[in-house]
């Protein structure tokens, strides 16, 4: 097998892009791509730029330099990424307080229809600012939230016949945060359409790390993250998307100036801005808004599907390894099989899940992550991640288990897991 991985690397196209990013310590094996992705080395500069020429030097005339438009230059940039137009995508807020902004403006827009679905594998913020968006609609609705059988695959059947002409919305991640199950886009889109109904999608797990096409399939709205497979940085701003032929017929409940279409008449009435621009509130926060850019930039010159071939093909390579080295050390797959429906990680589960991620940490110099009850994560980042470490790292997985190394800890409980 490390032949193979070998192998891989050698043949993979993209294996150059690991040197525009940067390795602070070389031997660290970094598996939280989809928590928090890399440094990359335009970032840095970048920063740079912005902290010592367009803030030190320039101050207030950025704004005029560039800076007011960067929320819709930069998010236009990750229409691209998503199947988008230009002019459907903005960068502003948090991925959770974009879903709150959309989900409003979607029940909002579909009056006298009782329900939002969902289902029990949703991320748990999304479940909790859906309620949110709920209780500030006015509490007329009910969150209908569809039990996943196995906490692996989605409820896709039973969630498509939940379904009715009493639906507003149907808000889903992607894919999914714990198991890596990627939806048919288009095929609820279709199941939401045909009652007349509005799609919200989380596209945190997904974007820039598959190929997604919202235009294509017909998806209404989505909201996504930047910190993670786009490499934007902690807590970077997040993304949302409002199709083009909705946008003057959606209202942001968060109502604020930099959506008021003339903002600075400074007038006491809202108006909302025509297009994208009325789901901004506030102002967009420069420092971070512009570490996103060039992590995106690096996406697009990779090219996205090329991105999701390595990505299926590195997640494909962990099931061989899984199967081989780690199966028969009572590791159970907790993410799908089938290539079409994986997303960009593997997930794992073994009882002792959570001492086994302490140990690979403090022993193996390998950052997973742990979701309970059991799960460890290992997702993969296509542009700096090598087939070899993910040998290495099942390898050290091996030994953690084989050698009973995480005995030591089980006893800890970390804060941030
Ligand atoms: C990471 C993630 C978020 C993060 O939301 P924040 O508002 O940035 O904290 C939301 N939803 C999903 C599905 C995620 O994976």
């Amino acid at each position: 097998m490390l032949a193979k991985a070998k192998q891989l690397d050698a043949d993979d196209a993209l294996a150059h892009f690991r040197g525009r990013f940067v390795f602070a310590d070389a031997d660290l094996f970094y598996f939280l791509p989809n928590s928090l992705g890399r440094l990359s080395v335009a970032t840095q500069m970048r920063m740079q730029e912005v902290v010592e020429q367009e803030w030190g030097d320039r101050l207030i005339r950025g704004w005029n330099e560039g800076w007011i438009d960067s929320p819709q230059r930069i998010g236009g940039k990750i229409a691209q990424l998503v199947g988008a137009q230009t002019d459907e995508v903005l960068l502003a807020d948090s991925t959770s307080v974009n879903l709150f902004k959309l989900a409003v403006a979607a029940l909002r827009a579909r009056p006298g229809r009782a329900k939002i679905i969902t289902d029990s594998l949703n991320f748990p913020s999304d479940i909790y600012v859906l309620q949110a968006a709920i209780d500030a609609a006015g509490g007329q609705h009910e969150l209908v939230i569809i039990e996943s059988q196995d906490d692996v695959y989605a409820p896709v059947e039973s969630l498509i016949s939940a379904i009715d002409d009493q639906t507003a919305l149907v808000s889903l991640s992607h894919v999914l945060y714990r198991s890596g199950f990627v939806y048919d886009m288009a095929r609820v889109t279709q199941a939401v359409h045909a009652v007349g109904a509005l799609t919200l999608w989380d596209l945190s797990h997904s974007v820039g790390a598959m190929d997604v096409h919202l235009n294509q399939t017909g998806a209404d709205l989505a909201v996504g993250c930047t910190y993670k497979y786009l490499n934007g940085g902690p807590g970077a701003p997040a993304f949302l998307y409002v199709r083009r032929d909705l946008q003057d017929s959606l209202h942001n409940p968060l109502a604020g100036w930099m959506g008021q279409n003339k903002p600075f008449e400074f007038g006491l009435e809202y108006r909302s801005a025509p297009g994208i621009a009325r789901f901004l509130t506030g102002t967009p926060s420069i420092l971070s808004l512009s570490a996103v850019e060039p992590g995106v930039d690096l996406l697009l010159e990779a090219g996205i599907e090329a991105v999701q071939a390595k990505s299926a093909k590195m997640t494909g390579f962990l099931l061989e390894l899984w199967e081989t080295h780690l199966a028969p050390l009572g590791f159970v797959l907790k993410s799908p099989r089938e290539a079409r429906l994986r997303g960009s990680h593997v997930t794992l589960g073994h009882p002792a899940g959570l001492g086994i991620s302490l140990a690979l940490k403090k022993e193996k110099n390998i950052i997973p992550d742990f979701r309970p009850p059991d799960n460890i994560r290992f997702a993969v980042a296509p542009l700096y991640m090598r087939y070899e470490s993910l040998y290495l790292a099942v390898k050290a997985l091996q030994d953690v288990v084989e050698n009973r190394i995480y005995e030591r800890y089980m006893t800890i409980v970390p804060k941030v897991t």
